[in-house]
């Protein structure tokens, strides 16, 4: 597991992305909610129960792209840095993170991994 991981998760941020920007109707606006409805800045939608109501407003597009590019950056620092395979460095030569020095895939990676823990091309770990 590599850098399956790695792949795996830019693949779901790729399709997170592709689906926000498809639903932000030309930047129209952030989403809201009051009580049952929804407004979308294309149209409203009522009949939900309030707490769903804002759940949904909570996943404007916007702030959908924002997420996303966070976890990118986080994605980035937290590279992949091969065990080199010499036996005369002075420290444990391990397949590790960059960013932490943590077995590969560190605790964040694996982190970021879980919320798509059900998607069937999720790497498991060995
Ligand atoms: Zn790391």
């Amino acid at each position: 597991m590599s850098q399956d991981l790695v792949t795996f998760l830019h693949a779901r941020l790729d399709e997170e992305a592709d689906l926000a920007r498809r639903c932000d109707g030309e930047g129209r606006g952030e989403w809201t909610a009051q009580g049952h409805t929804v407004d979308f800045r294309q149209g409203e939608l009522a009949g939900f129960r309030p707490a769903i109501a804002l759940h949904v407003a909570l996943h404007d597009p916007a702030r959908v792209l924002r997420e996303v590019e966070a976890k990118r950056r986080v994605l980035a620092r937290h590279a992949f840095s091969p065990a080199i395979g010499d036996p005369e460095l002075p420290w444990e030569n391990n397949d590790d993170c960059q960013y932490d020095g943590e077995p590969w895939p560190c605790d964040d990676l694996l982190d970021l991994a879980l919320p798509y823990a059900d998607h069937p091309d999720c790497p498991r770990a060995p």
